[in-house]
């Protein structure tokens, strides 16, 4: 009874859909000049004008984002030889996105790079990838692609279908992937665990965790369904059939970290993106953009702002994270290892 209602709420294809929607709306931003992205013109079949306010968030979320990757890519053991440390990044749910692509033309690509999505999704990123010259050139020649098995099998990429709800095939995946559980990994889950249920989020966490002892999770979604924006936003994305079925177990920032914590995480810490944006994301970055497009709906952009947030876990088997993450002036020391910094 309770999945059949939770299935009405939330079908397969329309989380998948959101997908679409994300690649829409970075190409946007891309048109628009806020941040550069080679690829993603090639995943949208219709592009569409967002307005200013989705275009910020989605700045917000990029460059959030952006920072904290290359934070991790930076990060290099004392006694490790300088650019010679192997990483791996695991995408979780990564839909369309091309940081692949775009960090083998910054030179900045990892190891490893494993993509991971529902196999309708991975297919059709297979085939985008088997026919555009642009993205096939960054897997190498002897990459082997299969849009029936939504497969790209290559020595430094591989993206794989597997839905992420069946947790024990997450460790086929990661073994067929040949990921290697003890390098340096970033994971990230952008927009994906919201949508599944708390049993399942809480799995992945915790076998994250279990199975990387150096490591970054990243994540990125909504927070605050109990207030009036919220209860909307609920609305919004429940009646294209998205339920946020994971947002009632961790509806505050402090529930983020806790989801972590309580998951086997060393550390963890959550920041909404109100704080993100006015104090983590660079501020010649801010001012930049700040330009680009008329923009006065502030009273909206605050609030929405204030429903999405950052969170992230450490383990850090190999002490390089130290110095990992948001840097804040008052706010740092207290974040290290207790369940949750206070709110701003
Ligand atoms: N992370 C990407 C895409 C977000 S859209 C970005 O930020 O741009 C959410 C993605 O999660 C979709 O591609 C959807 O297919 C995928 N997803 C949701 N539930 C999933 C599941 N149970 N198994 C695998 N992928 C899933």
């Amino acid at each position: 009874m309770a999945n059949s209602v939770a299935n009405s709420r939330s079908n397969r294809a329309a989380v998948q859909a959101t997908n679409d929607d994300a690649s829409a709306s970075k190409l946007s931003c891309v048109k628009k000049g806020y941040m550069k992205d080679d690829y993603i013109h090639l995943f949208v079949r219709r592009p569409v004008r967002r307005s200013p306010i989705i275009n910020r968030g989605y700045f917000a979320r990029w460059a959030a984002f952006r920072k904290l990757l290359y934070q991790f890519l930076d990060c290099e053991g004392s006694n490790s030889e300088k650019g010679k440390t192997k990483r791996q990044i695991l995408s979780l749910g990564a839909g369309f996105d091309t940081t692949y692509f775009q960090l083998q033309d910054e030179g900045k690509a990892p190891y490893l790079y494993v993509e991971l999505d529902f196999k309708e999704v991975t297919s059709k990123k297979a085939s985008l990838i088997e026919s555009y010259s642009q993205l096939r050139n960054k897997i190498g020649a002897t990459a082997s692609i299969s849009r029936e098995n939504g497969e790209v099998l290559s020595d430094h990429y591989k993206l794989l279908a597997v839905d992420l709800r069946d947790i024990q095939k997450l460790d086929d995946v990661i073994s067929l992937a040949n990921m290697d559980p003890s390098l340096p990994t970033f994971i990230i889950a952008e927009c994906v665990l919201i949508y599944l249920n708390p049993d399942s989020s809480r799995s992945i966490v915790g076998w994250a965790s279990k199975t990387f002892s150096t490591a970054i999770f990243f994540l990125y979604e909504q927070i605050h369904p109990d207030d009036a924006f919220g209860q909307q936003m609920i609305r919004n994305l429940e009646s294209r059939g998205c339920a946020l079925l994971g947002i009632d177990a961790t509806p505050t920032l402090l529930a983020k970290e806790k989801l972590f914590l309580d998951q086997g995480w060393q550390k963890a810490v959550a920041w909404d993106m109100l704080r993100v944006y006015s104090k983590f994301v660079d501020a010649n970055e801010r001012r930049r953009i700040e330009r680009l497009e008329l923009f006065d709906e502030f009273e909206e952009w605050h609030m929405m702002q204030e429903h999405y947030c950052v969170a992230y876990g450490i383990n850090d088997a190999m002490g390089l994270y130290g110095k990992f993450g948001f840097e804040d002036d008052e706010q740092h020391a207290s974040n290290t290892s207790s369940p949750a910094s206070p709110s701003p």
